[in-house]
C-alpha cells in the first residue's frame, strides 16, 4: 500500500500514519521527522534546515525531494509506505510523480484529513502537553506564533494539492474531526473500498512469512505465497531450459533472458520463495544448468 497523508499541522497525520504502519506493516516516511533527526545529528542538511524549520517556513524542495528519493530506494519500502508531510507543494508533488514513475512505483491513494482550523491550536497544545508529560523534547515550532505561520503556509502552498490529487482521481477525504478511533476506521474503510487493503494484507502476509522463515520456523508454506513460489520456480525452470538451449538467433527478447545469469537469478528467486515441490524442482534444474554453463 502506498499512500500520502494530507492535512494541516495538528490534523492527526502522525497518529493515523502510525496506526496504518502497525496494521499493514508499511513504513512511515515523515519528512518532518527526518529533518528533525538531521537537525539533531547536525548533518549538512540539518544545519541548512534548522532555522527554516524553527520559524515555520518550508525547507527547499530539492532537499526534501532528495531525502524522499533516497529513502524510496531502501529495501524496507517493498511492502509500501505512507508519506506524511510530503509533498507539501505542487512542485514537490510533480517531483514525486516523476520519482514514482522512474522507480515504477504506483501510488494507491492520497488521504486528506479535513479538520476545522479552529481546532488545530488546541490540538497542538494538547500534543505539547502530552510530550512534556512523557518527558520528551517539545518541538520548537509547536508554539502558537509559529503554528499560525505553518497554517498560513499550508493554506497557500499545500492546500492546492487537494485539487492536484483530486484531478488525478487519487484523493480520498476523511473527516478528521472525529475521534482518533473513528478516523482510523474510516480510513481503513475507504482504503478497503478502493481495493488497497487486500494488496496491503497480502504484502503483510508475505512479510510475516519472510520473518518466520528468517527465524527458521517455516516448514512447507501453503496458500498464496506457495503458489507464488511455484510460479517463480516454473520461471526458473523455463529460464534454465532456455539457457541450456542457448540464445535463439535474431530474438532480442530471448537472448536477453536465455543466459546462465538469468537462470541463476531465477534459481535465487525460487530458493527465496516457497519451499513447495515445484520450487525445489525449479531450483534443481536451474542449478544444474548454471553448473553446466559454468563448466563450459
Ligand atoms: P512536520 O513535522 O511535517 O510538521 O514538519 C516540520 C517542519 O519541517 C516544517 O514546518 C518544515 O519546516 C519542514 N518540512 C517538513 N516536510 C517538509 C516538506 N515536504 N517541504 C518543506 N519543508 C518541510
Amino acid at each position: 500500500m502506498r499512500l500520502i497523508l494530507l492535512g494541516p499541522p495538528g490534523a492527526g497525520k502522525g497518529t493515523q500514519a502510525q496506526r496504518l504502519v502497525q496494521k499493514y506493516a508499511i513504513v512511515q516516511l515523515s519528512t518532518g521527522e527526518m529533518l528533525r533527526a538531521a537537525v539533531a545529528a547536525e548533518t549538512p542538511i540539518g544545519l541548512q534546515a534548522k532555522d527554516i524549520m524553527a520559524n515555520g517556513s518550508l525547507v527547499p524542495d530539492e532537499i526534501v525531494v532528495g531525502i524522499i528519493s533516497d529513502r524510496l530506494d531502501q529495501p524496507d519500502m517493498k511492502n509500501g509506505f505512507i508519506l506524511d508531510g510530503f509533498p507539501r507543494t505542487v512542485p514537490q508533488a510533480e517531483a514525486l510523480d516523476e520519482l514514482l514513475k522512474k522507480k515504477h512505483i504506483k501510488l494507491d491513494a492520497v488521504v486528506e484529513l479535513r479538520v476545522n482550523e479552529s481546532a488545530l491550536l488546541s490540538r497542538v497544545e494538547t500534543r505539547v502537553a502530552e510530550m512534556r508529560a512523557r518527558g520528551e523534547d517539545v518541538r520548537i515550532d509547536d508554539t502558537p506564533e509559529v503554528l499560525s505561520k505553518r497554517l498560513a503556509s499550508y493554506r497557500a502552498l499545500t492546500e492546492p494539492l487537494i485539487h492536484y490529487y483530486s484531478e488525478r482521481r487519487k484523493l480520498l477525504t476523511v473527516d478528521g474531526m472525529m475521534t482518533i478511533e473513528h478516523v482510523t476506521r474510516e480510513i481503513n474503510r475507504i482504503l478497503g473500498a478502493i481495493g488497497a487493503v487486500d494488496e496491503a494484507k497480502a504484502a503483510k502476509k508475505t512479510a510475516k512469512n519472510t520473518a518466520k522463515k528468517a527465524s527458521g520456523k517455516v516448514s512447507a508454506a501453503a496458500g498464496k505465497p506457495a503458489k507464488k513460489g511455484a510460479k517463480v520456480a516454473k520461471k526458473a525452470t523455463v529460464a534454465a531450459k532456455t539457457a541450456s538451449k542457448g540464445p535463439k538467433k535474431g530474438s532480442k527478447k530471448t537472448s536477453a533472458k536465455a543466459t546462465p545469469k538469468a537462470a541463476k537469478k531465477a534459481t535465487r528467486q525460487a530458493t527465496k520463495g516457497s519451499k513447495g515441490r515445484a520450487a525445489a524442482k525449479g531450483t534443481k534444474v536451474a542449478k544444474k544448468v548454471t553448473k553446466k554453463r559454468a563448466k563450459a
